[in-house]
């Protein structure tokens, strides 16, 4: 499949790989925006945030948050906190049509986002 992520997952592109188990990967986003930035991906590929299914996905999606807590902790900014992003489409700013979770820390966020 002619997609990024799944390249990463099945390695054929090289990335900064900082977590794996079973379901999910996360590695460090090649163009950072805040001093930690990390992408969480389900390793079923899934384009959007509106492919989600209610049977067999919600699980994963759950997945997805409790991994970026435990990365978040992992990195000693889980007090301080830091910021979770999904972006879905052309109007929320997905370039990458397979989701990811975006987890940010080590510094202040503000809001609302741009
Ligand atoms: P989004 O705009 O929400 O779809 O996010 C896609 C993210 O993927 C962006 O933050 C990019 O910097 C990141 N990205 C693109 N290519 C790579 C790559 N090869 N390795 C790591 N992160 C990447
Ligand atoms: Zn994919």
């Amino acid at each position: 499949m002619d997609c990024l992520f799944c390249k990463i997952i099945e390695r054929e592109i090289p990335a900064d790989i900082v977590y794996e188990d079973d379901h999910v990967l996360a590695f460090n986003d090649i163009n950072p925006q805040a001093p930690t930035h990390m992408l969480i991906v389900p390793k079923r590929h899934i384009a959007t945030l509106n492919d989600i299914e209610e049977e067999g996905d919600l699980a994963l999606v759950g997945r997805l948050q409790f991994t970026a807590a435990k990365l978040a902790a992992e990195q000693g900014f889980a007090e301080d906190g830091y910021r979770v992003v999904m972006n879905c489409n052309d109007h929320g700013g997905q370039t990458v049509y397979h989701i990811h979770m975006h987890l940010m820390g080590g510094r202040r966020f503000t809001w609302p986002a741009g």
